[in-house]
C-alpha cells in the first residue's frame, strides 16, 4: 500500500492512525458485533460515541460552559442560510466582512434573509489582505458581524480576533478550526464543515453562545433550528453517525499529539517551511500579504503558467496530489491541515527546488 501526500483543500487527508483504527473496528466496534454505520443513533453504543466526541471537542477548544456544541448537517453552505434564520432576533440587517470567495457566498445567501451590510471588503487588493479592523463600517444595530476566519481558496486568514463590541461575532471556521487554540468567548457563534481538519464530509460543527438560542424565524426548518437542536442534544434528526465517530477519533488523536497548542506549533513549522522558500526566490510567488497568510492553505504561482501542467505531473509522479489551485485564483495551492505531516511539506519544497533548477 502506498499513501500519497494529499494536499487537497477538502475533503482532505486524515491522520493515518485514525484511518487504521476505523479499519480495525469496521466490522465489529468494540465487541458490539456491528459497524458504527449500522448502529441506531439512539442505542447505548452510539450515544457513548456521540457524548465522547462532544466532550473531547469541548475540552480541545476549552469551550466555556455558556456555549453549546451542536453536531449538524448541511455544511457551511447551509450555515450561510441557517445563521441569519437563527440569529436575526427581530433585527433586519447583519454586517459581513468580504475577504474572498467564501465570504462572497455567505453574503449572497444571507441576502435572501436580511439586509446585508458589507462593512469592509478586500476586493481592492484582489483578496490578498484582511481589511484592518479600524476601517470596518459596522452598523451598531446589526444582528451580528460575520467573518470567514480562513479563506480556503484565497489563502487569507485572520491572525487577530476582531472586537465587535456587543454585536455577536460569527465566524465560518471551516478551514482553520482546530488548527490552533481559539478564544471561543470572543464569538457568538463559530461554525464549520468537518471535511478539512475534523473528519468526513457530512458533519457540521456549530458552537453557539446560550443567549443566541431559541429566537429563530418561524420558517426555520426544525433540523436547522439551533435552539431545537440544542434542546435535543443534536439528535432532533438522525445525525451523521459515522462522521461523528471518525471526528471523535480525530479529536482523540489531536489530544494525544498535545492538543491545539501542539497543533499550532506543528502547523506553523509546516507553513514557515513553505512560505520561507516562496519568499527566497523568484521562480514562484506567494500572492497573499504576509500578515494574513493562511497556515492551512498556501496558494502560490509559477512565474510561467505554461509550466503548471508539468509541475503538477512531476508532483503526482512523486506521490503529491491535489496541488492545483482553485480556478478562481489559478496557479497552485497546498492545503496543509493538521493531518499533513511535515515530511509532506519537506517533500514538496524539495520538489519545488528541483523543478526550479530544471526550468528556472
Ligand atoms: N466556507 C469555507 C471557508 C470553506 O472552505 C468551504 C468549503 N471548502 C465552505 C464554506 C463550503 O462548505 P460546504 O461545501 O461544506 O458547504
Amino acid at each position: 500500500m502506498t499513501r500519497v501526500f494529499n494536499f487537497s483543500a477538502g475533503p482532505a487527508a486524515l491522520p493515518e492512525p485514525v484511518l487504521r483504527q476505523a479499519a480495525a473496528e469496521m466490522l465489529d466496534w468494540q465487541g458490539s458485533g456491528m459497524s458504527v454505520m449500522e448502529m441506531s443513533h439512539r442505542g447505548k453504543e452510539f450515544i457513548a460515541i456521540h457524548a465522547e466526541a462532544m466532550t473531547l471537542l469541548r475540552e480541545l477548544l476549552a469551550v466555556p460552559a455558556n456555549y453549546k456544541i451542536l453536531f449538524m448537517q448541511g455544511g457551511a453552505i447551509a450555515e450561510n442560510a441557517i445563521v441569519p434564520m437563527n440569529l436575526l432576533r427581530g433585527r433586519t440587517g447583519a454586517d459581513y466582512i468580504d475577504t474572498g470567495e467564501w465570504s462572497k457566498k455567505s453574503i449572497e445567501e444571507a441576502g435572501k434573509y436580511c439586509q446585508v451590510n458589507v462593512a469592509a471588503s478586500a476586493k481592492d487588493t484582489n483578496y490578498t489582505t484582511i481589511p484592518a479592523r479600524a476601517s470596518w463600517k459596522l452598523d451598531p444595530n446589526a444582528a451580528y458581524v460575520h467573518i470567514c476566519a480562513n479563506e480556503t481558496i484565497g489563502g487569507v486568514e485572520y491572525h487577530f480576533t476582531p472586537d465587535t463590541g456587543d454585536v455577536p461575532l460569527v465566524a465560518d471556521a471551516s478551514s482553520n478550526i482546530l488548527s490552533r487554540p481559539l478564544d471561543v468567548s470572543k464569538y457568538g457563534l463559530i461554525y464549520g464543515g468537518a471535511q478539512k481538519n475534523i473528519g468526513p464530509a457530512g458533519l457540521t460543527i456549530v458552537i453557539i453562545r446560550d443567549d443566541l438560542l431559541g429566537r429563530s424565524l418561524p420558517v426555520t426548518p426544525s433540523a436547522f433550528d439551533y435552539g431545537l437542536q440544542a434542546a435535543a442534544d443534536s439528535m432532533l434528526n438522525t445525525p451523521p453517525t459515522y462522521a461523528i465517530y471518525i471526528a471523535g477519533l480525530v479529536f482523540k488523536w489531536i489530544k494525544a499529539q498535545g492538543g491545539l497548542t501542539a497543533m499550532e506549533a506543528h502547523n506553523r513549522a509546516k507553513a514557515a517551511l513553505l512560505y520561507d522558500y516562496l519568499d527566497s526566490q523568484d521562480f514562484y510567488s506567494a500572492p497573499v500579504a504576509r500578515d494574513c497568510r493562511s497556515l492551512m492553505n498556501v496558494p502560490f504561482k509559477l512565474q510561467d503558467a505554461k509550466l503548471d501542467d508539468a509541475f503538477l505531473k512531476g508532483a503526482q509522479a512523486r506521490g503529491m496530489v491535489q496541488l492545483k489551485g482553485h480556478r478562481v485564483v489559478g496557479g497552485m495551492r497546498a492545503s496543509i491541515y493538521n493531518a499533513m505531516p511535515i515530511e509532506g511539506v519537506q517533500t514538496l519544497v524539495a520538489y519545488m527546488k528541483e523543478f526550479e533548477k530544471e526550468h528556472g
